[in-house]
């Protein structure tokens, strides 16, 4: 026990240098007695070439990498295991230096990679059909460490830097309410989305939220900023309240009213969603579909879309999958009056990587591929 600490206190004093911006990067660099070109190489090391230790940048002089390993590290997160689904999903469970267990899940798909991260690490929301609000909020995680969760995911799929054939989208969906980290998310957007690192511009990004509704207005201002989707799950204040307790502080009014400043500043053809988890015998009356369209359309609000997400089942949650010929009628009542509606099909349920589903699970029964 001692020894972990010690490392972790050995470790901690060399600066996280993957969460640095461009900018804070040349400062380091600098700092250092280097010139500043330097920070561009290490940058590109970092982020295009996806490299985990200084020693691989071999474009860097002997001198400048040993330099760099005494001050720096590129890496905080290590992969603790992997879960592969039968669907080809894949759950990673990381741990951070002083061992708060971070989440991310890669979907593979046709037309492009998903990667879903965390941006904390458990969650302090209680959505009582979660079961990463079970484990609390443990603490935000930094922006680096937000960041590595996607080079981690990438390298662990491509191999380190090797390319990325479909492309990936980011979704903020993970363990955590990115609104309630807001600073490093968006910091960590920004060093994402930079052309010669990650290059994963705010387009291909999705956040969701919870509904923390003074950051969705401090979002609406953001000039260069990635979709936003809001978790909404009942029509009325009443459910809301026991579905997602978020609702107690800011109610379906104060969320729509948001909602609705947030959609002015779109830009044309942008859209952004609702997700409604649908819950059987809950929420999911064709009663209900049809209130969720009256509120949408008593709000005005026009550019959205509905992504209903059936249940995930998990131990230690008192709900049920909806029965399909619901989810069926709950989407075709959503259309009858207009309303876009998806229904979003789970993926990598058999490895606890669906949404909801994340909380540090290990499940012995799991084929679990690696361990580092
Ligand atoms: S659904 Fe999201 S916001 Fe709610 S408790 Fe789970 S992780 Fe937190």
């Amino acid at each position: 026990m001692h020894r972990f600490y010690d490392k972790i206190e050995a470790v901690t004093e060399r600066q996280h240098i993957t969460g640095k911006s461009r900018a804070e990067l040349i400062d380091f660099v600098m700092g250092i007695g280097e010139p500043k070109y330097r920070a561009d190489q290490i940058f590109r090391g970092l982020h295009e070439r996806r490299l985990r230790s200084f020693d691989e940048m071999t474009d860097l002089p002997k001198v400048l990498r040993d330099k760099l390993t005494e001050t720096a590290t590129p890496s905080v997160l290590s992969i603790e295991s992997r879960y592969v689904s039968v669907d080809g999903t894949r759950r990673f469970l990381m741990k951070t230096l002083d061992n708060f267990p971070v989440e991310a899940v890669f979907i593979p798909t046709e037309g492009r990679d998903t990667i879903c991260f965390s941006s904390q690490s458990g969650c302090p929301l209680k959505c009582d059909f979660c079961l990463t609000a079970k484990l609390g909020l443990l603490r935000n995680l930094t922006a680096g460490e937000i960041v590595e969760q996607i080079i981690a995911v990438l390298n662990d799929v491509y191999g380190v830097g090797g390319e990325t054939p479909h492309g990936t989208n980011l979704v903020a969906m993970g363990a955590g309410e990115p609104f309630l980290n807001f600073d490093d998310l968006l910091n960590a957007l920004e060093i994402m989305s930079d052309k010669h690192g990650l290059f994963i511009v705010p387009n291909r990004v999705t956040v969701s939220t919870a509904g923390i509704v003074p950051k969705i207005l401090d979002f609406a201002k953001l000039e260069r900023r990635p979709n936003l989707a809001i978790s909404l799950s009942s029509p009325t204040d009443e459910l809301r309240d026991k579905l997602m307790p978020i609702n107690r502080r800011w109610n379906i009014d104060a969320l729509m009213r948001a909602a609705k400043e947030y959609e002015k500043t779109l830009k044309r053809g942008e859209r952004f969603t609702f997700e409604y988890v649908l819950l059987g015998g809950i929420n999911d009356s064709v009663e209900q579909a049809a209130s969720l369209a009256a509120l949408l359309k008593k709000y005005e609000l026009k550019r959205v879309k509905v992504n209903l997400i059936a249940h995930n089942p998990a131990e230690g949650l008192d709900y049920q999958p909806p029965a399909a010929e619901q989810v069926k009628l709950f989407k075709a009542t959503l259309e009858s009056r207009g309303v876009s509606a998806y229904v979003r099909i789970p993926r990598g349920r058999d490895i606890y990587a669906a949404c909801g589903q994340l909380a540090a699970k290990h499940e012995p029964n799991l084929v679990k591929i690696q361990n580092a």
